[in-house]
């Protein structure tokens, strides 16, 4: 192992209960999306405390963080992501403590030696992953402007990196009726349940004849009042996903039709509203991914890759992949009976396993940081890769 590496892979075994320290103390205060003050707060103290222009609240997010080593000189820059927003109820069921600790651990273990290797190096704090769309907004601010690789790891229950993510589209469909005696004068009524009800059923319909890996899923957010009371108002939420943006946008005009007709079925008036942040799909670059995957087996950390035919959820990592050479590299954490977003994943994202996994993914992160500042071949490769791709 080049000499650098090393330095990098014992500088994280260094500092290893400290970033055990983190992620424990990300998993004990889980934050929602852009409310992520005590994480974001904790990351740039170990930031500043190590040396890096550290500033919190970019692109206009209280939580962002964007940290700049101070060693700069020509040559690449290389950014290396951390996320660190929980879900409601579950709280860290994704894992992002470990992602927090793990980008602020290689972050670290490559400052330590910044002054011995060219270019730049940056991290950045990217709050609201779970349905904010921190990055597409950070992407949107121009702060991925010049850099030119950005990593980050995720855990899961495989070990993978060249893995994909599906494109995604958050839509509100809201039907306006009449309210009327449900029983008493039924014929007055128009009936905006109903107007939800039909969408889904003419969506199933269209199931069959989608494409394999897309997806399309809903919830009824407000189905009516009272029995007795014809719904005047009712409303669903879905996800449109699919493998490629461009399909993504093909299923979002079908799902529109399928509300349209319930419209037109049941005399209510359609609102079909696309909200949020669509993510892009994941276009990871495989010579950077190949740098990870050879630092992994120097670490001895195994590939584990899913089924082809495994499902696969979304990223805002996905955006900033459309503009800059990017991983993101998926560590194991636990059984593949474990599925992501469960009260399980939480746990195991404070286990000894997560814990140890985030460890390797702090190591392989920055050693392959280093191999992007120090081998302008793989910088050539890399972008030579981008720049084909769509
Ligand atoms: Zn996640």
């Amino acid at each position: 192992m080049d000499e650098l590496k090393e330095a990098v892979r014992d500088n994280v075994d260094r500092i290893a209960d400290r970033l055990i320290e983190v992620a424990r103390d990300i998993h004990e205060h889980p934050e929602l999306k852009f409310a992520e003050h005590h994480a974001a707060n904790l990351l740039a103290t170990e930031l500043k405390e190590a040396g890096f222009a550290v500033e919190l609240g970019v692109a206009g997010l209280d939580t962002a963080i964007r940290a700049e080593h101070p060693a700069v000189s020509d040559g690449p820059t290389v950014a290396i992501l951390g996320e660190y927003d929980a879900l409601p109820e579950l709280g860290h069921a994704c894992g992002h403590n470990l992602i927090a600790a793990a980008g602020l651990g290689a972050a670290l273990a490559v400052g330590a030696v910044k002054d011995r290797l060219p270019g730049r190096l940056l991290f950045f704090g990217t709050p609201g992953e779970e349905g904010g769309g921190g990055k597409v907004i950070m992407v949107e601010a121009g702060l991925f402007d010049g850099v030119d690789a950005a990593m980050m790891f995720h855990p899961s229950s495989h070990t993978v990196v060249d893995r994909g993510s599906l494109a995604i589209t958050e839509v509100v469909i809201e039907f306006h009726g009449k309210a009327a005696h449900a029983s008493g004068a039924p014929e007055k009524g128009i009936n905006a349940l109903d107007a939800v009800i039909q969408t889904f059923n003419s969506l199933n319909a269209l199931r069959q004849h989608i494409k394999d890996g897309a997806r399309i899923h809903g919830i009824i957010t407000d189905g009516g009042a009272k029995p007795n009371i014809v719904p005047e108002h009712a409303a669903a939420n879905f996800y449109v996903r699919a493998p490629e943006n461009e399909y993504r946008d093909e299923l979002l005009g079908k799902l529109r039709a399928c509300a349209e007709g319930a419209a037109l079925a049941t005399g209510a008036r359609l609102e079909f509203k696309v909200v949020g942040h669509s993510y892009k799909a994941m276009k990871p670059n495989r010579a950077l991914g190949e740098a990870f995957v050879r630092n992994l087996e120097a670490l001895g950390e195994p590939l584990s890759p899913p089924k082809p035919d495994e499902g696969m959820g979304s990223t805002d990592m996905g955006d900033v992949s459309q503009v800059v050479p990017a991983i993101h590299a998926y560590i194991k954490i636990c059984d593949e009976s474990v599925a992501g977003h469960s009260r399980e994943f939480a746990a195991a994202s404070i286990s000894a396993r997560g814990l140890e996994a985030m460890l390797i993914a702090a190591k392989a992160l920055g050693m392959t940081a280093v191999d992007v500042l120090t081998d302008p071949e793989l910088v050539r490769r890399m972008k030579e890769e981008f720049a084909e791709k769509d």
